[in-house]
């Protein structure tokens, strides 16, 4: 607070405003409206602590408090990713589709989730989003969605296995990434691993002989981040629905094959050969599929469940399901992901490598005419976020000093770029094209303002 009775004397710094009477500038009316009264006294505070401290003339206050309010009453700040990262898990994974976003705009006042307008009687919630990816996946006879892959796990690890086993390859008790580990999250359930094979190589015959009385699932769990190569073995759905099926006479019943695809891939896509898709596990003989609603998907965070009609109701009403269940917001977002316009991730992917180089090019050129070390070079993409391990995507990047990318980072928008043998890379693969002109402008400030020495990116 600026004490009135001082403020006229010594140093123009200490001619501080007073918070009242900024906050009543006719430019920040606007402003604690949209955010709140709460964050734009923050930024006066933080404005008058600056003039105090010399750096902004008194009159400059409230265009300082209007330079630094956030775009929005969340601190969450967009950036441009121009790693070269599809899904980029500190970024967020996928971007979602304008159509989604719309979406998800429009869902968020009160709306009809739960209701059929047309007779005023409860609707089943989500039932258009439900039907958006049944049709997206005809070869599963029941969906649902919960709130990410790893609830989806979860309730079929807890409904079909809790006090029971769960038959799982060695080869194949992963961990995601940001310590999620596989083998604990199905322990955390209440079952047991059963663990068959080896690190590298697992047959058929792991599996039928751990299958008995106490077999709840069988699991297959794609590594979705890394590759093992070389002396390797590993069995595919086809071969554990077999399994499972000659086991089935001396069981007295046929012991679901759960398969975690990880990605969101619902069908086979041509650029991916070696990523796993549910339409293929079902059609392989799984009962049930489970994966992320976002990754390849393009959708907003979420779980799939897929698979048999009766075994998808059963966790559906699963008392645990209720503590998964996914709001509003994501089933609107995830309808349109289904139904709009393929989303960003997918555009990403399919981009031939010809029209990233142009764009790439267009880029560096801006940035050579106004005097910057700025070159294109040939690149490696990644789909990244848990898909497609080890398969380099051919891209184009600006190739800028390595100093550049913290500069790069702290402006804004923050643009986040990968740093490679000594060289700052733009790659614009992981950006949208209609980022693009965001992209250059964001990097001619950061430069101007940065001034980055070369080397100096830690
Ligand atoms: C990503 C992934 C998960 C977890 O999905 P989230 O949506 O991040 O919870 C589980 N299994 C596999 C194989 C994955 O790739």
């Amino acid at each position: 607070m600026s004490t009135p009775g001082r403020s006229d004397q010594r140093s123009p710094a200490r001619r501080v405003p007073r918070t009242d009477a900024v906050l009543a500038a006719e430019e920040l009316a606007g402003p604690q409206q949209r955010l709140g009264s709460p964050l734009v006294k923050e930024a006066v505070v933080a404005a008058q602590q600056r003039v105090r401290a010399g750096e902004v003339a008194p009159e400059d206050v409230v265009a300082e408090v209007l330079a630094a309010l956030p775009g929005s009453a969340s601190s969450l700040r967009p950036v441009l990713n121009a790693t070269g990262v599809l899904l980029h898990t500190n970024l967020g994974r996928a971007a979602l589709s304008r159509a989604a976003v719309e979406a998800l705009a429009a869902a968020a006042g009160t709306t009809d989730v739960e209701l059929d307008l047309s007779t005023g009687a409860r609707g089943r919630r989500g039932r258009d989003a439900m039907a958006a990816l049944a049709a997206a996946v005809p070869d599963a006879g029941g969906v649902h969605v919960v709130n990410n892959g790893a609830a989806a796990l979860a309730l079929a690890a807890t409904a079909l296995a809790a006090g029971r086993e769960v038959v799982v390859s060695r080869g194949e008790m992963v961990e995601i990434g940001d310590g999620f580990r596989l083998p604990d999250l199905i322990t955390s359930t209440g079952a047991r691993l059963r663990e068959v094979g080896t690190t590298n190589r697992t047959a058929p015959a792991d599996y039928a002989d751990a299958l008995g009385p106490e077999t709840g699932m069988v699991l297959k769990v794609h590594p979705s981040n890394f590759v093992v190569q070389g002396f390797t073995a590993d069995v595919d759905v086809a071969g554990l629905s077999r399994v499972v099926d000659d086991a089935a006479e001396r069981l007295g019943r046929r012991v679901p094959v759960v398969v975690d695809t990880g990605s969101g891939l619902l069908a086979p896509h041509p650029l991916l050969p070696g990523e796993p898709d549910a339409a293929s596990a079902l059609r392989a003989g799984a009962d049930l599929v489970t994966s992320s609603g976002d990754k390849l998907l393009g959708g907003p965070q979420a779980g799939l469940l897929l698979g048999r009609a009766e075994l998808v109701g059963q966790l559906r009403r699963h008392p645990l399901a209720r503590a998964m269940r996914v709001d509003k917001l994501v089933l609107a977002a995830l309808e349109a992901t289904l139904r709009g316009p393929a989303a960003p991730v997918r555009a990403a992917l399919e981009t031939p490598v010809e029209q990233v180089r142009a764009r790439a090019e267009a880029v560096a050129a801006a940035l050579v005419a106004e005097g910057h070390d700025a070159r294109v070079v040939a690149s490696d993409a990644a789909v990244g976020g848990g898909g497609a391990p080890g398969l380099a995507l051919p891209s184009a990047a600006v190739s800028l000093p390595a100093g550049a990318a913290a500069a790069l980072r702290a402006g804004s928008p923050p643009v986040v770029a990968r740093v490679e043998a000594g060289r700052c890379l733009l790659d614009l693969r992981s950006l949208a094209p209609e980022d693009d002109d965001a992209l250059r402008a964001a990097v001619l400030r950061a430069l101007r303002a940065g001034a980055p020495s070369p080397g100096a990116e830690g």
